[in-house]
């Protein structure tokens, strides 16, 4: 921060606010005393020969002159460019197991690849559920515009400051902003409540937003746009295949709904389709989670199977 010429006395208030973090619990009402935070998530670099072991010794003597020690088991190693051979080594000698791209570090998204769009559905997602719980109709404009300048353009620059935000994101945030601003509406899409808290797996959650958007390269889709000669359903081969019929009409996709809906004790599916799911998949708690989950997951299924 010196270097950057940032003066002294900012330097001394930015480490008094990450140097001095301390913690307080309440335990059934009753403060404990105040603890000084002491742990902190560490990443540290190295070459995949002898260096690990260097280092590895070098965590030792830190241990030994901290009394800070590290668990194993919470401890992941990444790979690039290695062998089988010697990443199993590796991964023996230090008892870590091994991690995949992408994580999450202090929220934001960690690959070794460019990171797609799907990636920065979380900034999305973070953004949506706090407007969600501002009462729009009990603020003024200039509450919102409050609202939406300290909290929304915080946490979008939180990304900023680590990722550079591609575009189409960008402006889904300005629209969200937008919406919430001038028409007090918290959302124009009425589906992001499915979207929201889903525990489904990111590919699967990323189709099923491709889904309610009507984004997915269906074969009309395809045969509208002159790619394709036809555009008859490649499970049934009877029909026209449009969003619709390939997820929830085709008599091959009807079985497998039919089959997990029961499982989730649900009966009233007659016309199943994308509204159906806006309506039904309402409210809080394990059950909804995981009728969010089911139903990512098996649109997610449906699309890999006819693909
Ligand atoms: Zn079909």
């Amino acid at each position: 921060m010196a270097e950057l010429g940032i003066p002294e006395k900012f330097i001394n208030w930015i480490m008094l606010g990450t140097a001095t973090v301390t913690y307080r619990f309440n335990v059934n009402g009753d403060y404990t005393e105040i603890l000084e935070a002491k742990r902190d998530d560490v990443l540290l670099f190295s070459r995949g020969d002898q260096s690990i072991d260097i280092m590895l010794d070098a965590f030792q003597n830190f241990s030994k002159s901290t009394g800070l020690i590290m668990n194993p088991k919470k401890c992941k190693e990444f790979f690039g460019g290695m062998d089988d051979n010697t990443k199993s080594a590796v991964l023996l000698n230090t008892g870590f197991t091994e991690g995949q791209f992408p994580i999450r570090y202090l929220g934001i998204p960690l690959a070794s690849k460019r990171l797609n769009i799907h990636h920065y559905l979380p900034l999305i997602d973070k953004i949506v559920c706090r407007i969600r719980h501002w009462t729009a109709h009990l603020l003024s404009t200039a509450g919102r515009i409050q609202l939406v300048k300290s909290i929304v353009v915080a946490i979008t620059q939180y990304w900023m400051h680590c990722l550079p935000l591609p575009k189409a994101v960008l402006k889904r945030v300005d629209s969200i902003c937008r919406n919430f601003i001038w028409t007090g509406v918290t959302v124009t899409m009425d589906w992001y409540h499915v979207m929201c808290h889903n525990i489904a797996r990111p590919r699967a959650k990323v189709i099923l937003w491709l889904a309610f958007q009507n984004r997915l390269a269906t074969k009309q889709r395809l045969f509208r746009l002159g790619f394709l000669q036809h555009q008859l359903c490649e499970l049934c081969e009877k029909e026209d295949e449009s969003l619709d019929h390939s997820l929830f009409a085709c008599p091959q996709t009807v079985g497998i709904w039919n089959a997990i809906l029961h499982w989730m004790g649900i009966s009233d599916f007659n016309n199943l389709n994308f509204d159906w799911i806006k309506r039904k998949v309402r409210g809080k708690g394990a059950r909804m989670s995981l009728l969010k989950a089911v139903i990512a997951e098996v649109i997610y299924g449906i699309w890999v199977l006819r693909n």
